[in-house]
């Protein structure tokens, strides 16, 4: 092993070449090109394969990664993708948009001196190869079961949960109110991130499997949750977290203050080809503006980055802490800074101007102050400190919260948490409902596909378990009646 392997002192850190910020700044490809065969091979050999290898535990799938970085080292591609798609549904997505720096790279051992193994970029290398070499089927179940499950969001928890369940031989319908399966991988992520092929083709995949996509189709309007119990032995929701949080002060409904996700969502239907009047007519379309985004999180940091792309005059990014204080990404703000967004740090609207329409916000320089009980500092407006920035186009991204799940499937006895999200015991992760459970943004709050992932197939799991033992209870109970 040692030769081929533990090469992190001579070989430095090197990712995929990036393209340059102005290529790219006017076209919504990835960024990165991929690895070539040698490169992977040689960025993964930098791997000292640790005993206790904190790049996994770091992973919220737990994923192998010493693993399947030897056996790339070794050019054994096949079986590293075995091994990478054995604990995660979606090795190519995540590979893409983790944020690796807060995750498995950001606790790879050998980073304080020598930068980190390029994990997620070898993860997308051997995944992307195992497509281009047709070595990744259809999720074909060996034997099929009697029992169906009904899986509510063709986001990633749901497709996750719906690819183990078909493995394991249930019939399964998944119900979406898109038009597209992928939930915020398609309508949300913009393509410069994760280009959308990569997700349809999974689709094509689970179709070929056999999975019932029911799409256009909102639950509790189109069809009740109760009739989808009646229907399924369990059900799952994943809707995922949607209700915008709101902008006060003077002004806040002035035109052309806009919702991130409504801004995000234009701009991805545009990209696969849809008609978007609302982006035709330039509600949604950043174009000549001068644009002020209002965020400091990944969504923040996708909409300066799609807002450059559509042609904007200026593009400013308004966010009330510092750098390091930021929720989103250090990568992103990277990625950004360089096609030329610009960062007001430690600032906070305080007023919007305009008359019927925005043309600027006045913003008010912040303060770090005290932390308070969950130990993060607490930011203090400094007076007299106001400036003001022109701008014709504000992006709201402030974070997601929960729908009113009870009003949205007409069940005042599903629980919820004080945050709106679903309540669901830990361990059998079934809702309030019997036989109804809930994974992903739902019950966790706004969080990463990886973590959408994880909790898809740990109900997928639950789900198997609860079915399997509710069918031996009705086989004994025939048994004894029987007797
Ligand atoms: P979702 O992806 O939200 O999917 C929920 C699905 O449920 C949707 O398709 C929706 O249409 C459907 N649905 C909702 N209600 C109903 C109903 N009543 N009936 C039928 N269907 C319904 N994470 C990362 O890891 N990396 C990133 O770079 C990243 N960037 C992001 C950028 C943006 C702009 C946003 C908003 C999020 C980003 N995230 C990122 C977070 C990530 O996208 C989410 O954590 C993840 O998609 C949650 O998965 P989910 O399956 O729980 O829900
Ligand atoms: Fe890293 Fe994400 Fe891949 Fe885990 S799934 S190894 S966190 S890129
Ligand atoms: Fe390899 Fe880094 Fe993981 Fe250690 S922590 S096994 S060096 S990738």
């Amino acid at each position: 092993m040692a030769e081929r392997m533990l090469k992190f002192v001579a070989t430095p850190q090197r990712m995929p070449e990036k393209r340059s910020a102005a290529e790219r700044a006017h076209d919504w490809g990835e960024i990165y090109r991929e690895f070539s065969a040698e490169r992977a091979a040689e960025q993964a050999s930098r791997c000292s394969q640790c005993g206790v290898p904190f790049c996994q535990v770091h992973c919220p799938l737990g994923n192998n990664i010493p693993d399947w970085l030897k056996l790339t080292a070794e050019g054994r591609l096949e079986e590293a993708y075995e091994v990478a798609s054995a604990t995660n549904t979606f090795p190519e997505i995540c590979g893409r948009i983790c944020p690796q720096d807060r995750l498995c790279e950001g606790n790879c051992v050998i980073e304080k001196g020598f930068e980190s193994v390029t994990i997620g970029a070898v993860e997308k290398y051997i995944t992307d190869t195992a497509f281009a070499r047709g070595w990744v089927r259809p999720p074909l179940p060996v034997r099929e079961r009697p029992e169906s499950v009904g899986i509510i969001g063709a986001g990633p928890a749901g497709l996750a949960a719906a690819e183990r369940l078909r493995r394991q031989g249930y019939a399964v319908d998944v119900y979406d109110r898109h038009d597209r399966p992928g939930g915020l991988m398609i309508y949300g992520i913009p393509n410069f991130k994760l280009e959308k092929p990569v997700v349809l083709r999974r689709w094509e995949l689970f179709r070929a499997a056999g999975i019932r996509f029911h799409l256009g189709c909102a639950v509790g309007r189109d069809v009740s949750l109760a009739e989808l119990r009646s229907r399924h032995h369990a059900v799952l929701i994943c809707t995922g977290v949607y209700k915008a949080r709101e902008l006060g002060g003077p002004g806040s409904g002035l035109e052309g203050i806009v919702p991130a996700l409504d801004y995000l969502t234009a701009s991805n239907r545009k990209g696969l080809g849809d008609h978007v009047r609302a982006f035709d007519d330039g509600t949604l379309n950043a174009a000549g503006r001068r644009v002020v985004v209002i965020g400091g999180g990944d969504t923040a940091m996708d909409c300066v980055r799609t807002a450059i792309r559509q042609g904007a005059l200026s593009v400013t990014c308004l966010y009330r802490r510092d750098r390091a204080n930021m929720p989103g990404s250090m990568r992103e703000v990277k990625h950004a800074e360089e096609e030329g967004v610009r960062f007001e740090w430690l600032a906070a609207p305080e007023a919007f101007l305009g008359d019927g329409r925005v043309t600027a916000v006045r913003a008010v320089r912040m303060h770090l102050g005290l932390p308070d009980a969950t130990g993060r500092q607490q930011v203090e407006p400094i007076p007299g400190s106001s400036f003001t920035l022109e701008a014709d186009l504000v992006i709201k991204a402030l974070g997601f919260d929960p729908e009113d799940m009870a009003a949205m499937f007409g069940e005042p006895g599903l629980a919820v948490t004080r945050w709106g999200t679903l309540k669901v015991d830990h361990r059998t992760m079934m809702t309030s409902l019997q036989g109804v459970f809930a994974a992903g943004d739902i019950v966790r709050g706004a969080s990463l596909v990886v973590w959408a992932i994880r909790d898809g197939r740990d109900a997928a799991a639950a789900m198997h378990r609860y079915i399997q033992s509710r069918a031996q209870e009705r086989a004994a109970a025939l048994a004894v009646a029987a007797e």
